[in-house]
């Protein structure tokens, strides 16, 4: 069994803090902080460039990508890091629409997470072939998928409800009409068990500043089925993704298999934190994890439900279509977050009315739920949220 006693303990978690929004930005590894201090003194500040060889730099993007690998069910060779999420979902389905080059629809529904649409509708405006995006409701998607579809594009749990998708069942309804499977794992890897090879997907997308506790602007991960890797041409063709970089050939010619999905120069220092953050996960159980998440959602539903009047829960009450998060609309849901994280439980908010709570069981205990529960009982009991401070919009929510 996985101590998660254990895995709290390798986090800082600041004083007086109850943090559920590792589903937005994980937080900090211990050993992350030291690691970064080493990357840029010991190898950027001594070695210099030399360290692009002599600190393996240039490998870190597969090998990197392999740890991560391990957590979604993907083999060794099959994902590699770079650049942000938004890029990488435009890499795959550029790709994917160069495989079905006589079908003109992408299927998504209409959880999926605003920037995955807007890749896409900025990539089928350049490509000008006449190509449509068609967005349904997520429960009406497999009805949707019919013989036009070139590629289903989804993100398997819902941002904003924390709904999930059957992977492998749709993924098999797509192959079933001839049509290609990219799943987005922003919500995902290391949220819940993913296993990619056994549910036959094409590409899979996903960043690693969530769950995956890289930190904020940590890169994002790309997984091509294996088969499919040496058939791509790639849309952005940059010089890490070339046969031969450091031949400096004016021609491109895609490297092999999944380093054609490298763009450009990989972040090395967040790489470097990603890799540090990554160790909490070595021997780590995913099937004890998703144990402990569904008991720690659960016990919250259950607290929130019996002690706070006019929430309503927006997520999935049956646990085995839910992913690692709970959410409640509220009609005062901005303010009460902002109440809550004026009393140190850190969630976020969605609009228009959604409250979000993200549980990770690495570093969220009964002790934190139990929490959590208690202050937005006091909150919503009290009109807590009922104040001009907690009513003013910041950027970010
Ligand atoms: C968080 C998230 C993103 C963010 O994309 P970035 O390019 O990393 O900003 C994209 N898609 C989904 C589904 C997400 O949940």
């Amino acid at each position: 069994m996985t101590d998660f006693a254990a895995t709290k303990a390798m986090f800082h978690i600041p004083d007086g803090i109850t943090y559920l929004d590792g589903n937005s930005l994980g937080a900090l590894p211990k050993a992350a902080e030291a690691r970064a201090r080493e990357t840029i003194t010991a190898e950027w500040g001594e070695m210099l460039i030399t360290a692009w060889n002599r600190a393996k730099w240039m490998d870190l993007p597969r090998r990197i990508g392999d740890r991560i690998g391990r957590l979604i069910g993907a083999a060794p060779g099959t994902v590699v890091m770079g650049d942000t999420l938004s890029i990488k979902v435009y890499q795959a389905l550029a790709s994917a629409l160069d495989l079905r080059p006589d079908r003109k629809v992408v299927l998504s529904d209409s959880g999926n997470f605003p920037t995955d649409l807007y890749m896409a509708q900025g990539l089928l405006r350049s490509l000008g072939r006449g190509h449509e995006l068609r967005v349904v409701a997520p429960e009406e998607v497999e009805d949707a998928i019919d013989e036009n579809v070139a590629a289903l594009m989804l993100t398997q749990v819902d941002y904003r409800t924390g709904r999930m998708h059957d992977m492998a069942a749709l993924t098999k309804k797509a192959h079933d009409a001839g049509a290609l499977a990219l799943w987005d794992l922003a919500h995902s890897a290391g949220a819940v068990p993913v296993d990619l090879a056994a549910a036959g997907a094409d590409f899979a997308t996903g960043c690693t500043y969530k769950y995956l506790n890289g930190g904020p602007g940590a890169p994002a991960f790309i997984y091509v089925r294996p088969d499919l890797a040496e058939d791509i041409q790639p849309a952005l063709s940059g010089w890490l993704g070339h046969e031969a970089p450091f031949a400096f050939d004016p021609d491109y010619r895609p490297g092999r298999g999944i380093d054609r999905m490298r763009v450009g120069t990989p972040p090395v220092i967040q790489l470097a934190v990603l890799d540090a953050a990554l160790d909490v996960w070595d021997g780590l159980d995913m099937a004890d994890l998703r144990r402990r998440s569904i008991e720690l959602c659960e016990r919250f539903i259950a607290g929130v439900e019996a002690e706070c009047e006019d929430v309503s829960l927006v997520s999935p009450r049956d646990a085995s279509v839910r992913g690692s998060q709970v959410s409640f609309a509220f009609e005062h849901g901005y303010a009460a977050m902002q109440a809550l994280i004026a009393r140190g439980v850190i969630g976020d908010f969605r609009a228009p009315d959604v409250m979000r709570f993200g549980f990770t069981p690495l570093y969220i205990d009964e002790a934190d739920v139990d929490r959590a529960v208690a202050v937005l009982a006091e909150i919503v009991a009290t009109r807590g949220w009922d104040k001009p401070e907690f009513m003013k919009r910041s950027a970010v929510t």
